[in-house]
């Protein structure tokens, strides 16, 4: 028995199939849902833990692969420069988990709790003065 953590994203056109389903039922594997959130332009994200066989889990992920799955390891470290940081929150709208959150009303201060972060990336991009940073 093992067990993998991933983070997966599904194209807008598989948002609606039974992959899920099949996973477990055709590859006897145990689905454990860390996170899940629609992106903002509708891609499904999902943090898993795949846990059963280990040639089943590799299979598992083949056929998510063929289905136009993306798949991540969580291995990846986000690490935010604060030196680089004008504090615009932009990044703090687009985390789906909240990782990148605003610590203080008043002075509207961001700040990262890097245990919520789930290292999807989707807030790299819209960062303008690109403070944050994918360390492997
Ligand atoms: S990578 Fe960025 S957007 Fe994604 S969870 Fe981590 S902090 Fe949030
Ligand atoms: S988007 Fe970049 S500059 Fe703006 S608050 Fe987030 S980390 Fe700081």
């Amino acid at each position: 028995m093992s067990s993998r953590r991933i983070v997966l994203t599904f194209p807008k056109k598989s948002v609606d199939k039974p992959i899920v389903y099949k996973l477990i039922k055709d590859f006897d594997l145990v689905f454990n849902i860390l996170k899940a959130s629609i992106t903002p332009d509708e891609e499904g994200l999902m943090v898993i833990e795949l846990s059963g066989d280990k040639k089943k889990i590799d299979e598992g992920i083949k056929y998510l692969t063929d289905q136009g799955v993306k798949i991540q390891p969580l291995s990846k470290d986000i690490k935010v420069n604060w030196d680089k940081c004008t504090q615009c929150g932009a990044c703090v709208s687009i985390c789906p988990t909240d990782a990148l959150y605003i610590k203080d009303r008043k002075t509207m201060e961001v700040a990262f709790d890097p245990d919520k972060c789930i290292a999807c990336e989707l807030c790299i991009r819209p960062c303008p003065p690109r403070a944050i940073e994918v360390h492997y």
